[in-house]
């Protein structure tokens, strides 16, 4: 992918039809852009015993981020893609993104 791929595009509501960007080298350039990037990931994946208010707190901060971030798209295709299990991803959990490959395979 080149930085000025398809997929190079700001922050959007609609994630729908973002494609499935499989790899199996991990995150490509993009991931130098990323508003994550020096932030701890441990406020994107949850602890083992986390649940409830907390893990719903730190689920809104942590999509907060991606809601500023300038490669959601991206990220949202590699872990979806990659069929990433855990965390947030391109603002989705793991419970969205499940539902949104559901979603296309029916
Ligand atoms: S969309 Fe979210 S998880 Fe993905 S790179 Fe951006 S800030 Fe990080």
């Amino acid at each position: 992918m080149t930085a000025h791929s398809t997929l190079d595009r700001t922050p959007t509501s609609d994630l729908s039809a973002v494609p499935y960007e499989p790899s199996a080298e991990g995150p490509g350039e993009w991931w130098q852009r990323a508003a994550c990037r020096d932030r701890n990931a441990e406020l994107f994946f949850h602890a083992d015993h986390e649940r409830g208010p907390s893990r719903a707190v730190r689920t809104a901060k942590a999509k907060a981020v991606c809601g500023t971030c300038p490669v959601i798209v991206q990220c949202l295709a590699y872990a979806l893609g990659n069929r990433e299990p855990y965390g947030i991803w391109g603002g989705l959990d793991e419970q969205e993104r499940a539902r949104l490959v559901r979603r296309r395979v029916s």
